[in-house]
């Protein structure tokens, strides 16, 4: 099953076609997503028999974020050895976990104002929170996925890095940091939830250069171990996203480093949910 949000409300996505699921289900199931996903047995057992008769054709470019307001946003660094390796470190014993703000999450098509400073692509594959817990097990933690859905962690790299020690989070939710979609896929509708492929490109004055390609297979932590981890100490919210990692081939480890510039675009694609199309425009002060 494929979800998202049109006009921030709840819908199915089959195909092109998008079924809002306040209407479709009579008024019975809520529009707004967090409200769905708190009741999220529910939806998906209505979403399993609906009639997609009313459902209007859409395009990714019309898709909102699949969380337009989450409460808690978690993000998780070095989660890639070749990463941690690419970055100067060993790999961690326990996650690394910093936060998006959110504010700065978007939907999967937006143009995003360049700050001043060094903003580098990260793209990340994002689990979704369904009703959410505490203290979940790593046993049924899968079953508390709402959803993955395709990200990118923008980072600029000087706001990143101030201070001694760094903190992450700021540089990493400036607005329009933190796009998404363009759907959320619930983890059964994949052929191995905990196998998927991920790759972005970016287009540059006419050429198509391949930035970072990897599956989540290579991931340390794996998504049920992270939505374990985290929700021992956090309780996860409906709703909440987790920015899962990124694998090498960020810019700021290229010799030389190589940022993102006005009128280049990033696209970003998650096998099996789609892809997100990021063009940058010159800071607006
Ligand atoms: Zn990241």
């Amino acid at each position: 099953m494929r979800f998202g949000t049109l006009d921030g409300r709840l819908v199915l996505v089959s195909g092109d076609r998008a079924l809002d699921v306040a209407t479709a289900s009579g008024g019975v199931l809520p529009s707004d997503v967090r409200a769905a996903l708190a009741r999220w047995d529910e939806v998906r057992a209505w979403a399993a028999t609906a009639d997609l008769a009313g459902a209007v054709p859409v395009t990714g470019a019309q898709l909102g974020p699949p969380v337009p307001d989450p409460r808690q946003v978690f993000a998780v660094a070095l989660n890639y050895r070749p990463h941690a390796a690419e970055a100067g470190f060993t790999a961690p014993d326990a996650p690394l976990v910093f936060t998006k703000f959110p504010s700065c999450i978007t939907g999967p098509v937006t143009t995003v104002a360049l700050p001043p400073g060094n903003v580098d692509w990260e793209i990340e594959v994002v689990a979704v929170i369904g009703a959410g817990g505490h203290r979940i097990p790593r046993s049924s933690a899968w079953a508390a996925v709402a959803g993955l859905t395709c990200g990118q962690d923008l980072s600029e790299r000087l706001t990143q890095s101030q201070g001694k020690p760094a903190q992450f989070s700021l540089g990493k939710s400036f607005p329009g940091f933190g796009p998404t979609g363009p759907v959320a896929v619930t983890p059964d509708a994949f052929p191995d939830r905990d196998d998927i492929g991920f790759e972005s490109t970016l287009l540059s004055g006419g050429t198509r250069e391949t930035l970072q390609s990897g599956r989540t297979a290579e991931m340390i932590f794996p998504i049920d171990d992270l939505v374990a981890r985290i929700s021992a100490i956090c309780p996860l919210l409906p709703g909440d996203l987790i920015f899962t990692g990124t694998p090498a081939g960020v810019g700021n480890r290229r010799t030389p480093p190589r940022f993102l510039r006005p009128g280049e675009t990033l696209i970003s694609r998650l096998d099996g949910v789609g892809e997100l199309r990021q063009t940058f425009a010159a800071h607006d002060g």
